[in-house]
């Protein structure tokens, strides 16, 4: 009989692994893939806060990044700049086995190219079935840690709503020269209702994105690689030598992230940021707070659901409200066509706007700047314009 058994061994899992495990409990981390951290999807930029809040592999940090570019479909740009590092690009297969080192150091055992097939909550243990290199074995643990990433297989047996959201993703790594900052590309063409992007990870290798609630991220990369601003800079490269690979991230908030002896962390509750879609900071602080309740039920002996409810109470306290504003600035973008994503580019560059974005824009946390934005009544008044078809309004007689 196990403390607790983690399904995935991603960075959510991994963290709550660790802690854990430092706490004296015996944790079995389950991962289907024979090498953590791969295959690599991500895009690995992570604000300084979670280096500075978790104690997270510094050596799988790959380039720093004190600028970000904003490109309107229409030509207008606008900048973001700080003196001091705001994010860090990481190499997320380092990172994630870094992670995963620290847990085994405290004693977390895991089974790799395992995969868990069936979690049973009874009422005295889990059990967990696995299938690794043909064969198939049980485990029973006092509590699962659910923390398999966007595999939802598990959820609907065990009461667990499952994400409505999805941003579909695709993203290639290329060799590349001339991108000295984090690029955005806005627009309905480019990214419809959401963004791409291009990050440099070294002085000549790019990580070129697109995400999209559309479900066509595949199509659209192709179309993203042949546009002149990313074509020209990209090194000659056969086209067979070009990897794209596509994935999901699901985003909003989950009703449900625990039950009886169960808690569900990461992508697999969803605890991603609703405007980027990023997942790693939030995967984190959620990983926290589920060792601490776990911990907290182990001192106090119980395990059912009224002994892990203050897990959900509490992330949503933390995450939630910058949660909702993403939703519902997301809401908002939905609605904007390309003429109205070239007003608030240029919105954001009045010197009024500028001053507000770069008091208040937080790499990590965006409900506070889009409060601040919403305050002003030239934002609403600019919205209300553009929505009510009035263009010959324009905010550009400001400029
Ligand atoms: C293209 C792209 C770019 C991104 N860029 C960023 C970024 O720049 N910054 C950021 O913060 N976030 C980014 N994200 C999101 C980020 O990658 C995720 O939020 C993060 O990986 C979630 O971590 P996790 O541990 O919850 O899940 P995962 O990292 O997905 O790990 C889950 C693990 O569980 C394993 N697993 C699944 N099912 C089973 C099973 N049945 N048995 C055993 N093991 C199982 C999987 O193999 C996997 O290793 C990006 C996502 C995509 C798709």
């Amino acid at each position: 009989m196990l403390d607790v058994v983690v399904v995935g061994g991603g960075p959510a899992g991994s963290y709550t692994a660790y802690q854990l495990a430092k706490s004296g409990l015996t944790v079995l981390v389950l991962e289907d893939h024979k090498t953590i951290g791969k295959p690599r999807f991500c895009t690995g930029v992570i604000g300084k806060e979670a280096f500075n809040r978790f104690d997270l592999p510094h050596k799988s940090i790959q380039r720093e990044i004190k600028k970000a570019k904003f490109y309107s479909p229409l030509g207008s740009i606008l900048e973001i700049s700080r003196d001091k590092t705001e994010a860090y690009v990481v190499d997320r297969t380092i990172f994630d086995q870094g992670i995963a080192h620290k847990a085994m150091d405290e004693g977390a055992s895991y089974l790799l190219s395992t995969r868990c097939y069936d979690i049973d909550i009874k009422k005295d243990y889990v059990r967990v079935k696995i299938e690794t290199r043909g064969e198939s074995f049980i485990f029973k643990a006092r509590v699962c840690v659910l923390a398999a990433g966007i595999n939802y297989r598990f959820h609907e047996k065990l009461g667990i709503g499952k994400p409505v959201n999805f941003l579909d993703c695709a993203q290639t790594e290329l060799p590349a020269r001339d991108f000295f900052s984090m690029e955005i590309y806005l627009g309905n063409e480019i990214a419809p209702e959401s963004f791409a992007w291009a990050v440099p990870v070294s002085s000549d290798l790019v990580r070129v994105g697109v995400s999209t609630t559309k479900k066509n991220s595949l199509h659209l990369i192709e179309k993203l690689l042949k546009k002149d601003f990313i074509r020209t800079r990209i090194d000659r490269i056969d086209k067979k030598d070009i990897h794209i690979k596509r994935k999901v991230i699901p985003y909003g908030i989950a009703k449900k992230s625990y039950g009886d002896r169960l808690i569900v962390v990461g992508d697999s509750a969803s605890q991603t940021k609703s405007t980027t879609g990023g997942g790693i900071l939030n995967g984190l602080i959620c990983s926290s707070i589920a060792a601490e309740t776990i911990i907290s039920a182990f001192e106090k002996g119980g395990f059912d659901h009224k002994n892990l409810k203050s897990y959900e109470s509490r992330w949503k306290r933390q995450i939630g409200h910058d949660m909702r504003m993403g939703l519902y600035a997301r809401k908002i973008f939905k609605q904007f066509a390309d003429s109205h994503i070239e007003s608030l580019v240029r919105l954001c560059n009045i010197n009024e706007m500028h001053s507000i974005l770069k008091k208040f824009a937080d790499f990590d946390r965006h409900s506070c700047f889009l409060v601040e934005f919403m305050k002003q009544p030239i934002f609403w008044k600019y919205l209300l314009f553009n929505a009510s078809g009035l263009k010959s309004w324009s905010i550009h007689e400001r400029l």
